[in-house]
């Protein structure tokens, strides 16, 4: 499997043994352009992509850590590319960063907004980084406050998933309303709004139509191996 040139074997990352006993490694390639990974990772099981946003997040790290953050120096793969150390000893690990994800609920409306960028149509779950020093509540307290204008209580957390880009680990919460009118504070979305749970329940579901990135004169939801939908299909069935 590893026919590459010496300096691929010697960046190649240790992933694991696989079902069939045997080693499987992370090895980048410049020639090959990973486009389409974003729609992988709404396509496929969840096995699968837990194995790629592992390679992928790893590979991230790495080109990320070529030079030593403490003196500048190259650094050099060790323990099979899972710490990356400088000739002064710096040892670098991989690093993940937390996203908090949150389905905001009333009773019967569930809060979605959406990107500018994004097709018509389609909502998703709020987002947001953790930053430094904060709790995972308060961080979806603040995004929420941020991109919504309303307060949240009773921050309840529901699941997660690993999101390669770059290397990103989704946490899932449902947060119940506490306040508040809808009012924009960043312009990181192009509208919030309030949806019941039948106009969610009648919405299209996004499978492929979210994947091929096509628009729809109705509510669109993200497709069902994302955390999003999760969240959403959790809400909707509590109903
Ligand atoms: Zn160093």
């Amino acid at each position: 499997m590893l026919d590459g040139d010496d300096g691929e074997l010697r960046d190649a990352i240790f992933l694991g043994v696989g079902d069939e006993g045997a080693p499987v490694f992370a090895i980048e390639r410049d020639a090959v352009e990973l486009t389409g990974l974003r729609e992988l990772a709404v396509s496929l099981p969840a096995q699968q992509l837990g194995v790629i946003a592992y390679a992928s997040a790893m590979a991230n790290w790495a080109r990320a850590t070529r030079f030593c953050g403490t003196c500048g120096l190259a650094t050099e793969p060790r323990e099979g590319g899972h710490v990356r150390a400088c000739g002064n000893g710096h040892q670098h690990h991989p690093r993940t960063d937390p996203v908090v994800i949150m389905l905001v609920t009333d009773g019967d409306r569930a809060l979605l907004g959406r990107q500018a960028g994004w097709p018509a149509g389609r909502y998703s779950a709020l987002a947001g980084f953790v930053e430094p020093g904060e709790r995972l509540e308060d961080a979806v307290a603040r995004e929420v406050e941020e991109e919504s204008g309303l307060a949240v209580r009773d921050v309840r957390y529901i699941a997660s998933q690993p999101w390669p880009f770059p290397v990103s680990l989704m946490l899932g919460f449902h947060a119940t309303y506490a306040g508040g009118e809808i009012h924009r504070a960043d312009e990181e979305l192009e509208d919030v709004s309030w949806f019941t749970r039948a106009e969610i329940a009648a919405a299209v579901p996004g499978d492929m139509l979210w994947i091929d990135g096509a628009a729809s004169d109705r509510l669109m939801l993200p497709p069902p191996t994302a955390i999003a939908r999760l969240l959403i299909d959790h809400w909707v069935e509590q109903g």
